[in-house]
């Protein structure tokens, strides 16, 4: 015997639910009104009335069906997208790792000490990408669980910032980005020193994934009226209104092909805007398609105390 398949994908579901509520719902209430309307006697008042409270409940009973059946579609095809990027983010560094494992374990380069220096630091570079990576998603389990710990101590920024910044001088090929540095701050902020790199390192891997070819990413902390501000500013894709808007949501990215280190999981400034919270502060960003991005984390300044 042969057997029927129903493919039928969420999203069909809803429709349907959406569907057999609906018209029963419309009958009945018409229904309802009609014998109201012709009630000649209070049993028939009681009865319109009874037909438009059932009506009323059932209609109450199918739209939570529909919430719920359209929660459980988007929390599938997040869990979906997420399965596929993370394994896309941690595929392209194995790659790269394994080709030019490879290629000095050939024995090709043994009379070209350059090109081995090159290919062992890009090994070390892709480790570095991946061990980003895998903190990213440790970082976003640990801070969804509300199980992480922060270690605040009060103290200016500048070493947290600069913490990022040679971590992801380590990550990048030299001489690809230009990165600048100005820091004019004197007031001390209560933080998580390894929290708030992670913040900011998180800001300059997206500035360098973001950007075209010429790369050039400017960081800058100062006071501003009872604030630190730590801003990272790059040249490169920018972000249109609508996705500027949403951004710091978990799992949303912007798809597109064209820079050449695109990958992500949607994590790192939903992460950063949590983080950042915790330590009393905001994260915002302007922007301008194609003209460039600039995040900015206010946190507020305290009396130091070291
Ligand atoms: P991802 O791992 O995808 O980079 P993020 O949460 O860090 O996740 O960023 C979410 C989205 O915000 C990205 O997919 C990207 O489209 C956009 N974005 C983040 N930083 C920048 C930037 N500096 N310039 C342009 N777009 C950015």
């Amino acid at each position: 015997m042969k057997r029927v398949r129903l493919n039928l994908d969420l999203t069909s579901v809803i429709v349907m639910i959406a569907a057999g509520v609906l018209l029963p719902v419309l009958l009945s209430t018409a229904v309802g009104i009609v014998a109201l309307v012709a009630a000649e006697n209070t049993t028939g008042i009681v009865t319109g009335v009874l037909i438009i409270s059932f009506t009323v409940t059932a209609a109450g009973c199918g739209l939570l069906a529909l919430v719920f059946a359209g929660r459980k579609a988007r929390l599938a095809r997040q869990q979906a997208d997420f399965i596929a990027n993370i394994s896309h983010e941690l595929r392209t560094p194995l790659s790269a790792i394994r080709l030019y494992a490879h290629t000095l374990h050939s024995g090709k380069l043994r009379d070209d000490p350059e090109e081995t220096e090159r290919c062992i630091a890009t090994i070390l570079r892709e480790t570095s990408w991946l061990d980003v990576m895998i903190e990213r998603v440790l970082t976003w389990r640990a801070s969804s669980k509300d199980m992480m710990e922060l270690s605040m101590k009060t103290r200016p920024v500048a070493k947290a910032v600069r913490g990022a910044m040679d971590r992801f001088s380590s990550l990048v090929p030299p001489g690809e980005v230009s990165l600048s540095c100005a820091i004019e701050t004197s007031q001390c902020v209560k933080h998580d020193a390894e929290a708030l790199s992670a913040v900011v390192l998180n800001l300059l891997t997206n500035a360098y994934k973001y950007t075209g070819s010429r790369k050039e990413i400017a960081v800058g902390v100062e006071d501003r009226a009872g604030q630190v501000v730590i801003e990272v500013k790059d040249n490169g894709i920018g972000l249109s209104p609508v996705e500027a808007r949403h951004i710091f949501k978990p799992f949303y990215r912007v798809e597109r092909g064209d820079t050449s280190r695109t990958g992500g999981i949607g994590l790192g400034l939903a992460i950063a805007r949590k983080l950042v919270v915790r330590h009393g502060g905001s994260i915002s960003v302007s922007s301008e398609k194609h003209k460039g991005a600039s995040f900015i984390i206010s946190l507020p300044a305290v009396e130091g105390d070291s």
